[in-house]
C-alpha cells in the first residue's frame, strides 16, 4: 500500500552552495546529511511537516555511472524525483509490475535515511521519476 509522499528529491551540482540556499529558505541550518554509496550520492534531508526536501549531489561524474550527474548534464539542476512511502516495497514492486509499470531496478536497494528504495522508470510514469521507499526497521522489509 502507498502511504504518503515522503519527500521531493532535488538534484544539485554543488551541495555546499545548495545547502546554504535551502538552509536560508527553510530556516534550518542542520539538515540530516549522509553519503549513500549505492546511489553514488550525498544527500541532505530538510524535514518540513510530514515530508521533506532531499538535496542530492552526485559523488561521481556522469561517465562514472552516476544517474544524478547524468540527469544534471541532460536537464540541469531541479526536481529529480517524488518519493512515495510504501508499507511493503517487494509487494508494491510486484503489484506495479503486474500493471505494466517498468522499474529502473527490479530489486529494492538501500537508500538514504534507513530505507529500502526502488525507482519506477520515468518512461512508464509520464516522465516523472518515482521512488518507492520503505523504512528498513519495519518488519516486512524486502519480504513479500
Ligand atoms: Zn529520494
Amino acid at each position: 500500500m502507498i502511504k504518503r509522499i515522503t519527500h521531493v528529491g532535488v538534484a544539485v551540482r554543488n551541495m555546499g552552495i545548495s545547502r546554504e540556499l535551502f538552509s536560508k529558505l527553510l530556516g534550518n541550518n542542520f539538515p540530516h546529511t549522509e553519503k549513500v554509496e549505492e546511489q553514488k550520492a550525498t544527500i541532505a534531508f530538510y524535514p518540513i511537516g510530514e515530508g521533506s526536501i532531499e538535496l542530492i549531489e552526485s559523488t561521481e561524474s556522469a561517465t562514472g555511472g552516476s544517474s544524478i550527474a547524468k540527469f544534471i548534464e541532460k536537464r540541469g539542476e531541479g526536481i529529480h524525483h517524488i518519493c512515495l512511502e510504501v508499507d511493503n516495497i517487494a509487494q508494491e514492486i510486484m503489484r506495479l509490475k503486474s500493471l505494466g509499470f517498468q522499474f529502473v531496478d527490479d530489486k529494492p536497494s538501500p537508500g538514504g535515511d534507513g530505507c529500502l528504495v526502488a525507482f519506477l522508470h520515468p518512461k512508464s510514469t509520464n516522465g516523472v521519476l518515482i521512488e518507492l521507499s520503505q523504512k528498513i526497521e519495519s518488519q516486512n522489509a524486502g519480504k513479500v
